[in-house]
């Protein structure tokens, strides 16, 4: 890894806001070219550019385009001719680009509320409408004042129960998926 050489430049990655400290090979050859990452982007820049790294313009060609069959037609260029350099770099780029996006979507973070409601209810994502009421009709027969002779904590937990429940009914609609 080389080290961090301040460009004042952003990096390449499309997306990212951190600055791109991180140099990388756009094109191969006598007189390579270079493009500026962050660290995290210039990892897994490296790790792509090492990867197709001896394999022929068609094979790398073939591997993307299989990589990406019937999601992102639209980035790569297609038909049988064949492919310049920069035309590959561009598309490998792409091709990285939207390999984290897709990473990123996978794994959505729940709104902090939403988790903590979740939590209160002793709930997990996903849930349903009809769980969350089963299991508040639950807790509240155990947390309810009038069962709890006044204790305190308990008092405090129905409070918060049913605060989360109120707020997990509106993100699990009755007729939601
Ligand atoms: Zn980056």
């Amino acid at each position: 890894m080389e080290e961090p050489q301040p460009s004042g430049q952003p990096c390449a990655t499309p997306g990212c806001r951190e600055s791109g400290d991180y140099r990388a090979p756009k094109t191969r050859g006598e007189k390579p070219e270079y493009q500026w990452f962050c660290l995290d982007h210039v990892r897994d820049y490296n790790k792509s550019w090492n990867y197709f790294e001896g394999m022929s313009q068609a094979e790398i060609e073939a591997y993307m385009k299989e990589a990406v069959t019937g999601h992102r037609p639209t980035w790569y260029m297609g038909g049988n001719g064949a492919v310049s350099p920069e035309r590959l770099q561009d598309a490998l780029a792409r091709f990285m680009a939207a390999g984290m996006q897709t990473r990123t979507k996978a794994v959505p973070p729940l709104p902090r509320k939403l988790r903590k409601a979740l939590e209160e209810l002793e709930l997990e994502h996903p849930t349903s409408h009809k769980d969350i009421k089963k299991r508040y009709k639950m807790l509240v027969k155990q947390y309810h004042p009038d069962v709890n002779h006044g204790d305190k904590d308990a008092e405090e937990r129905f409070k918060r129960i049913t605060i989360a429940y109120k707020e997990l009914l509106e993100d699990y609609p009755e007729h939601g998926v």
